[in-house]
């Protein structure tokens, strides 16, 4: 049900702009209400629905039954409140933010900012929140890449919900090897101590994190450990993306 709300809703997201070639599938969009993508690539975009875990977001297996915190979060309850994605890192939701990191950044962080948004209202039901945050890249891999995904998608996220974006506290003081390629334990250890604040202060704020992809959930966890230690409110973090 909540699936299906949100591919419409992310279809009329998409209505707003004219490009001719679905960004995904390069056919043409012809169909009325088709804007980015084509009907059949939303369709197959992989949306996440309940039942899941109300601190982590990860969804349950079995479609039936209510919210329940999963085990890990009931065994080491992570310094977030609440993390939610869109859709798993699969299919064509992952080859969208692939093309988006490493091909065409111009081209889709409007349609995948402009997704996060609309969806990310839905998933975390509520969009006031006092700052938003990308999750920082070290200065050393923004200059290899030439920019930070992450802060394109809160951009994007802050100018549709009327929200200030802080893109400078927030830092990644410490270099560290990618996370994918590495084992889950290691990459608890990896981003220990990765992150600073050096900001206006967050003291009692509700703070929205973003970023594109949630893996281990260590990352996101490390910057809402800084940000918990400098006094936030609450640090909520949603991605495009999640895997499973
Ligand atoms: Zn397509
Ligand atoms: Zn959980």
């Amino acid at each position: 049900m909540l699936s299906r709300s949100l591919r419409s809703l992310a279809a009329s997201v998409i209505d707003f702009f004219f490009p001719p070639l679905c960004l995904l599938c390069r056919t043409f969009l012809a169909t009325p209400g088709e804007q980015y993508f084509c009907r059949a690539c939303l369709d197959s975009f992989p949306f996440i629905s309940g039942p899941l875990c109300p601190c982590c977001g990860i969804p349950y297996v079995s479609k039936h039954g209510a919210d329940h915190l999963c085990s890990r979060c009931m065994g080491r309850p992570p310094f977030f409140d609440r993390a939610r994605a869109v859709g798993a890192y699969d299919g064509s939701l992952r080859t969208a933010i692939h093309r988006f990191k490493y091909d065409n950044r111009s081209l889709l962080a409007e349609p995948l900012g402009a997704l996060l948004a609309e969806s990310g209202r839905q998933i975390l039901q509520r969009e006031r929140y006092d700052i938003i945050m990308p999750v920082p890249l070290h200065e050393r891999r923004v200059r290899q890449r030439g920019f930070n995904q992450s802060l394109f998608l809160a951009r994007q996220v802050g100018e549709r919900w009327g929200i200030a974006l802080e893109a400078e506290g927030l830092k990644r003081s410490r270099w560290t090897d990618p996370q994918t390629m590495l084992p889950e334990k290691v990459r608890l250890k990896n981003v220990r101590g990765a992150f600073t604040y050096r900001g206006p202060g967050v003291m009692y704020k509700e703070v929205l994190l973003i970023d594109d992809v949630y893996t281990s959930g260590s990352t996101v966890n490390e910057c809402a450990k800084v940000l918990k230690k400098q006094g936030a409110g609450i640090v909520d973090v949603l991605t495009l993306a999640r895997t499973l």
